[in-house]
């Protein structure tokens, strides 16, 4: 199995190395690619097996363009199926967490604008009620999806895609899985307050999709 060509930018190396290690709290140089995360990681196929270790080399030569924006970072399904296999304890979900702010940050367009669409309506539900609820926040990750795809023309995509919610949302419905109703919790001006307080924090930037 070959992986992509990965390069070396010594300019970038260093600062890049810094800035993931700081913000995902993961030691990325412990690394030495023995790849057991590779082995187990749960979105390997779906990626083209741009495996946790590869993304880990990726940043440690300084490969920024490549490390912002590669399918890793957009399918990780924060599993932590590679983090329990690394024998240096290393986090990979955490990385990928980290690389998609700062993709947002560096306002570079999602790979998956599904995926930066969930991100963003799920923390807006949260917001708004203090915890999640199903109907509104599928109504506005719906909204989200058609309006981006209509702004492309692609109105084939749009039937698809309500065809395809229609017949899950129904199936959760029968399964119990999804819930009508709004329900709020006592904590909300806290969960606000807390968000604001993270917002302040530099470069800290929760919303995922520009
Ligand atoms: S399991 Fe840990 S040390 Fe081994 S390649 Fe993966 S991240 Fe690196
Ligand atoms: S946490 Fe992400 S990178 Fe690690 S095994 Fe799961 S999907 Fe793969």
């Amino acid at each position: 199995m070959t992986g992509p060509l990965l390069e070396f930018r010594p300019e970038q190396a260093k600062p890049l190395l810094q800035e993931v290690m700081e913000r995902s709290g993961q030691m990325l140089t412990a690394c030495y690619q023995c790849r057991r995360c590779a082995a187990g990681c749960t979105v390997a196929d779906e990626t083209g097996f741009f495996t946790p270790n590869i993304l880990i080399r990726t940043v440690i030569l300084g490969d920024r363009e490549t490390a912002l924006s590669n399918p890793l970072v957009w399918k990780c399904v924060s599993c932590y199926t590679c983090g329990t296999r690394c024998p240096n304890d290393i986090q990979t979900a955490r990385i990928t967490e980290t690389l998609k702010k700062m993709a947002k940050e560096a306002h570079i367009a999602p790979l998956q604008p599904k995926v930066a669409a969930f991100h963003d309506s799920f923390l807006e539900s949260g917001l708004r009620w203090g915890r999640v609820n199903e109907m509104e926040f599928m109504g506005v990750y719906e909204m989200k999806n058609i309006i981006r795809e209509a702004r492309a023309r692609n109105y084939e995509a749009i039937v698809d895609e309500l065809k395809t919610q229609a017949k899950l949302g129904m199936a959760m419905f029968r399964l119990k899985r999804m819930h009508a109703g709004f329900m709020t919790t006592k904590g909300r001006k806290e969960i606000k307050a807390l968000y604001r307080k993270t917002r302040k924090k530099p470069g800290v930037s929760p919303r995922v999709n520009p």
